[in-house]
């Protein structure tokens, strides 16, 4: 079970996807969110659930595979527990490494991971 971002981005009125489905709702919409934002002829949008299996993890661009490690390394090596937000990119502390959903101090979403979890999450 999937979700999948649906617009519609021409005179037809019908919903279009691509190939991208994510794990929840919330990545769906922020994936969708931020398309609507860049592609102008965007002119509604939607999530749906569907029955395919989960193709994509959305973060945020400046969530690198790089910025998780130094994250995760950080948290074994000091008493640091640094979480990242995948919805604006804000670092957090005082996540567990498993957090999950936290809210963000920054944009108000409950969309902050503890580094471990994130990580499982974005590598394949
Ligand atoms: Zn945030």
């Amino acid at each position: 079970m999937s979700w999948k971002p649906e617009v519609i981005a021409d005179n037809s009125g019908k919903w279009n996807s691509n190939g991208l489905r994510f794990a929840t709702k919330a990545e769906a919409e922020l994936y969708v969110r931020d398309l609507a934002g860049r592609w102008t002829s965007v002119r509604e949008w939607r999530v749906v659930e569907c029955d395919d299996t989960v193709t994509h993890v959305w973060a945020h661009k400046s969530i690198t595979v790089a910025r998780i490690m130094q994250a995760c390394e950080r948290q074994r090596m000091t008493l640091d527990n640094p979480g990242l937000c995948i919805a604006c990119g804000n670092e957090q502390e005082g996540c567990e490494p498993d957090a999950r959903k936290y809210e963000c101090e920054a944009c108000g979403e409950k969309s902050v991971y503890g580094a471990e979890e994130l990580l499982l999450r974005v590598l394949p």
